[in-house]
């Protein structure tokens, strides 16, 4: 007998954080491998974050914090929107949870009933389809591709608007393609959005301080449709912070609401400790902080080498990411080759063949979506990237 419920069996484990548990496992054993799997900046948190954290627990931040997050928390993430977005969500419009990935579950139990329709531009970041199968409701992938740098028109989007749309769900820039929307393609899905007015978006902004080509847009900024986006970001990505678990929404005020309500009942309010870091944080303007800017300044360096050295691995298509920190290289020249036991029929075979024959952890295209392509993540040192794509060229080669 199952005595699982269907939800769980037919959801899929996260392929990102499977790649990072195998890549842990192996090197557990005493294997030498180099994870470029998880999204996971390799910088520690900046001081004054950790001292703030600290201090937290000398001044007994050790009770209850209000279910949405601490009022003078939520005050300055309204700032930061001001300050960095020119988005003017008031506190009671924000809800601070346990990582964006929180927030994203609760915008989607918050609005969407089994059955609606939720559009997903793919390749899209892992957990949006998982989260949309919980809720029962059906995905509406729109495929991109590499040639037009994996972007989703405003024509191709009101194209699969339906009356049963509910939500759209991207993230610019984008985990897993680096790519950013400008202000004019945003603008241009505004102009759509607004004619259907029964449909949101949850616009993912984790990335947004890892942008190599200047400001970043949200979508929120056009005032016309800004009731029908809930913003979601948090602190993991720009901040170092993946293990604070701290994430957040501005969202219109029954949404922010509801999934309060929602919050209340699951987490009762996520760690004050970390809470009183991210308030630190927040306060960091990202056009004057060494730490944030030093810490581009590095992911920048390391695009440029990644970049030179996949462009010197024959057969691979790639583009330059303008943000994030992920390569999604086009690799399905290599499928139908083999080597020994191995034949590589897809982005997973790849993947495993990588994984056990050079020892460098990455996550296969599937996962988000494009089985033509693998995803890197580049957030490691200069010396592991070379000698990552040192190893996967030699494996690559050897496929005949
Ligand atoms: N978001 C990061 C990634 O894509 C972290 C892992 C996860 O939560 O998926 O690798």
């Amino acid at each position: 007998m199952e005595i699982l419920a269907d939800r769980i069996l037919q959801m899929s484990e996260s392929e990102t954080l499977a790649m990072t548990r195998i890549a842990r496992e192996l090197k557990a054993q005493g294997k030498d491998v180099i994870s470029l799997s998880i999204g996971e900046p390799d910088f520690n948190t900046p001081e004054i974050i950790k001292e703030a954290g600290k201090k937290a627990i000398d001044d007994n931040y050790t009770h209850y914090p209000p279910v949405p997050g601490y009022a003078d928390l939520r005050e300055a993430i309204s700032k930061k929107f001001k300050r960095d977005n020119n988005l003017d969500y008031k506190p009671e419009q924000i809800v601070v949870s346990t990582g964006a990935k929180q927030s994203i579950f609760q915008t989607v139990m918050a609005l969407v009933n089994p059955g609606d329709e939720v559009i997903i531009p793919a390749p899209y970041w892992v957990s949006y389809k998982e989260i949309v199968k919980v809720a029962e409701a059906k995905t509406v992938f729109i495929e991109t591709n590499l040639e037009n740098n994996f972007k989703v028109t405003a024509k191709q989007l009101e194209e699969h608007i339906t009356p049963k749309t509910k939500l759209i769900m991207f993230s610019s820039p984008s985990n897993p393609t680096g790519m950013l929307y400008t202000k004019e393609e945003l603008k241009s899905i505004a102009d759509v959005l607004v004619k259907h007015p029964h449909v949101f978006v949850m616009a993912d902004e984790i990335y947004e301080h890892i942008n190599f080509e200047g400001k970043h847009e949200s979508i929120a900024q056009f005032d016309y449709i800004k009731e029908q986006i809930i913003t979601v970001n948090g602190v993991a990505k720009g901040f170092a912070m993946t293990g604070w678990r701290i994430g957040f929404i501005g969202a219109p005020l029954k949404i922010a609401q509801a999934c309060n309500k929602l919050q209340g009942q699951v987490t009762s309010a996520t760690c004050s400790i970390a809470q009183r870091a991210t308030i630190s944080a927040m306060e960091l303007d990202p056009t004057k902080s060494k730490d944030i800017i030093n810490m581009r300044n590095k992911f920048l360096e390391r695009r440029d080498l990644m970049y030179k050295l996949l462009k010197e691995i024959p057969d691979i298509e790639v583009i330059l990411p303008q943000g994030a920190f992920y390569f999604f290289p086009k690799v399905n020249a290599y499928y139908g080759k083999s080597y020994g036991k191995y034949t590589i029929n897809n982005s997973n075979d790849l993947a495993m063949y990588l994984l056990y024959e050079a020892n460098v952890a990455l996550v296969p295209g599937v996962a988000f979506g494009d089985d033509n392509c693998i995803r890197f993540s580049y957030a490691t040192s200069n010396e592991l990237l070379i000698e990552a794509v040192r190893r996967i060229k030699e494996a690559l080669l050897q496929l005949k």
